[in-house]
């Protein structure tokens, strides 16, 4: 019988220990693997940096979930993301959006100013944009969708044909739309998600995971800068994602229904300017949405609050259920005034309040919303 992805989320890959019957896969937390009297390795283990047996039943689900061939854990999303940069070759052309996580920017920023790759910004809301970007010398093209946090949606289909028109790669991050986004089936060569959001779910661990689309040099030398940087997910933590990532298909579903009746709840309310979520049909990335996230419109959203920074302010203060905190993807719903993260360059308006939706009673997060809207 063909296990759904569903059910192997739940089970951990259907995981049955095979010496004891645990239906709960080890934490193994040895830092090293002894060898035999022919100073031949027990078993497949060497060395914690290389991966332990949790790691490897973690990453081959993580693997399935996207549809990859193979994937990799790393101790932060942002050590994902720099372990993947450092293969790009030196004087390489990248090309991001103008708006994504500021993190990652700020890092392909600075490799920029220091003239170790060459970056081109484009304007994420033009579909003209990407593809006018992109030159023969381009390496890497990565891309985020929806974008965080204004949500604007990249069509994946159009930016993979971009990136291999010029022989470059194509790498998603679909953080903020896991498991209804799937950019490796739409062409992409990697997907990308800061596990530290939805695919933990709980907030309380750091991770990150880069999932490819083929086993190649490139990937071997991915796979080596981890072992080498030292970047791997720590095993406790991959033991504690797997623990996770039993409800994830659940946790994401709920949480992105909520966020649809809280987008549609809000959409005309008078403090309110702009409700910024791809499931509403007056989102201008709506019709990319509704082609590539076949399982709900996620969970993040943006409101913009009439009044600007001040108001704003009042409102990310004022909630008694919403937590008013950065991040997103845990159970807990959380607010956040990006205006006082983002850095001096950004794009992103005074007025901007993200929301992550987590899985509380819709009618309690409106109410909670409602009253501090004022
Ligand atoms: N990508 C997105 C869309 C994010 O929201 C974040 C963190 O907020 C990251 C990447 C970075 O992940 P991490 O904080 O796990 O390093």
């Amino acid at each position: 019988m063909e296990r759904s992805k569903e059910s192997d989320a739940v089970q951990a890959g259907h995981f049955i220990d095979r010496e004891t019957g645990a239906i709960v896969p080890g934490l193994q937390p040895s830092s090293t693997y002894a060898r035999d009297s022919s100073y031949e390795l027990i078993g497949e283990y060497l060395y914690n940096r290389y991966g332990t047996p949790t790691h490897k039943v973690l990453e081959e689900l993580v693997a399935r979930l996207d549809g990859g061939t193979d994937a990799l854990s790393f101790s932060s999303g942002l050590a994902a993301f720099t372990a993947l940069i450092e293969t790009v070759p030196v004087g390489s052309h990248v090309v991001a959006p103008q708006v994504m996580y500021y993190g990652a920017q700020q890092w392909l920023r600075r490799l920029d100013d220091q003239g170790r790759i060459d970056l081109t910004l484009f304007d994420q809301r033009d579909s003209e944009a990407l593809a006018a970007a992109v030159r023969t010398e381009t390496d890497l093209v990565w891309i985020e969708t929806p974008v965080n946090p204004t949500w604007d949606v990249i069509d994946i289909a159009a930016a993979a044909d971009a990136a291999h028109g010029a022989n470059a790669r194509l790498a998603v991050d679909v953080t903020a739309g896991p498991l209804t986004t799937r950019p490796i089936e739409m062409g992409a060569d990697y997907a990308f998600h800061s596990a530290t959001k939805y695919y933990n779910g709980h907030s309380d661990i750091g991770g990150g995971l880069l999932v490819t689309a083929r086993d190649d040099d490139r990937w071997a030398e991915i796979s080596w800068v981890r072992r080498h940087g030292g970047a791997i997910l720590g095993a406790f933590e991959a033991w504690l994602l797997l623990r996770g990532m039993r409800t994830l298909f659940l946790r994401v579903d709920r949480a992105s229904a909520t966020a649809m009746q809280i987008a549609r709840h809000f959409e005309t309310h008078p403090s309110i300017s702009h409700v910024l979520y791809p499931g509403l049909e007056s989102h201008p990335g709506h019709q990319i949405a509704r082609k590539q996230m076949d399982r709900g419109f996620g969970a993040m959203m943006s409101i913009r609050v009439v009044g600007g920074f001040e108001a704003a302010n009042r409102v990310a203060t004022s909630t008694e259920l919403f937590v008013p905190a950065t991040s997103l993807g845990g159970v807990e719903s959380l607010i956040e005034h990006r205006a006082v993260l983002e850095p001096p360059e950004s794009v992103v308006p005074d007025d901007l309040l993200r929301l992550s939706i987590g899985i509380e009673p819709a009618d309690e997060l409106i109410a909670d919303l409602t009253r501090a809207l004022g």
